[in-house]
């Protein structure tokens, strides 16, 4: 079968963008396509563990805000207690920043990309993949990631369930300037929780929340 590409990953947030690194560092031909152009503001709390921290294999520092040695608790906004540790325990990045500094790592490897091309229809043909982009253009690959999130249109055309059943979930995030430390909220309420996290410029505040059969009624 003829391809463009050996492999196509469709998203290039952290996964989309880790995947082709590692795909073109492989020496497969290897195309990323991402629906926004970079850098994009990204809803997230951006706390990066050091598990992922030892996973990326290069330094991070240039994207690195802020590092956090503790964290503050409050059970349904009871008094709060704090863990301080010897070492940071998470480390603050910006979306815009890191998924942009990861798609370049990418592109340093080899990976090609189509940026601001949304990816409308994915299909298995020729025992290979197709995608089809809104634009109607088509591109073939042996084989093909789907890293497009939540919402993955990757998925929703090969009729991959959902993982669980989000529909009642609710979550928002802004960032802002807030005065005080950082603090984590579990249950506000019933199953809501809520996060403030002290950057050096900013903070993001975060909360989200289940529905319930009790809060239905
Ligand atoms: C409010 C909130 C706070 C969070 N806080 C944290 C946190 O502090 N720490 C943490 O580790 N995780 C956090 N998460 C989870 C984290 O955001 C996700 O786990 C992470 O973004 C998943 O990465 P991904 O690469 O799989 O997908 P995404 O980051 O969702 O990237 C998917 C990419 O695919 C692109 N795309 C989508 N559809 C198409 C299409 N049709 N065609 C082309 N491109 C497409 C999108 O534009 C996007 O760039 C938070 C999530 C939320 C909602």
């Amino acid at each position: 079968m003829d391809v463009d590409y050996d492999v196509i990953v469709v998203g290039a947030g952290p996964g989309g963008s880790t995947a082709a690194r590692f795909c073109a560092r492989s020496g497969l031909k290897t195309l990323l396509v991402e629906k926004e152009k970079f850098p994009r503001y990204k809803p997230c709390g951006g706390c990066l563990s050091l598990k992922t921290v030892h996973l990326l294999d290069f330094d991070l520092t240039p994207v690195i805000e802020n590092d956090i040695w503790g964290a503050k608790f409050s059970y349904c906004l009871k008094e709060p207690f704090f863990i301080e540790l010897k070492e940071p325990i998470v480390f603050m990045v910006m979306r815009d920043r890191f998924d942009q500094f990861l798609k370049e790592r990418a592109l340093k490897e080899g990976a090609e990309i189509l940026e601001g091309e949304r990816v409308v229809n994915v299909q298995a043909k020729n025992r290979g993949m197709e995608i089809e982009l809104a634009s109607g253009e088509r591109f073939h690959s042996h084989y093909l990631i789907g890293a497009d999130g939540a919402e993955s249109i990757v998925a929703k055309s090969i009729s991959l369930p959902p993982d669980r059943d989000s529909s009642s979930d609710l979550g928002s995030g802004v960032s802002h300037k807030v005065i005080g430390d950082g603090f984590l909220f579990y249950r506000l309420n019933s199953q809501e929780v809520g996060f403030i996290i002290n950057y050096d410029i900013k903070y993001r505040m975060g909360l989200g929340g289940e529905e319930t059969e009790e809060e239905e009624n």
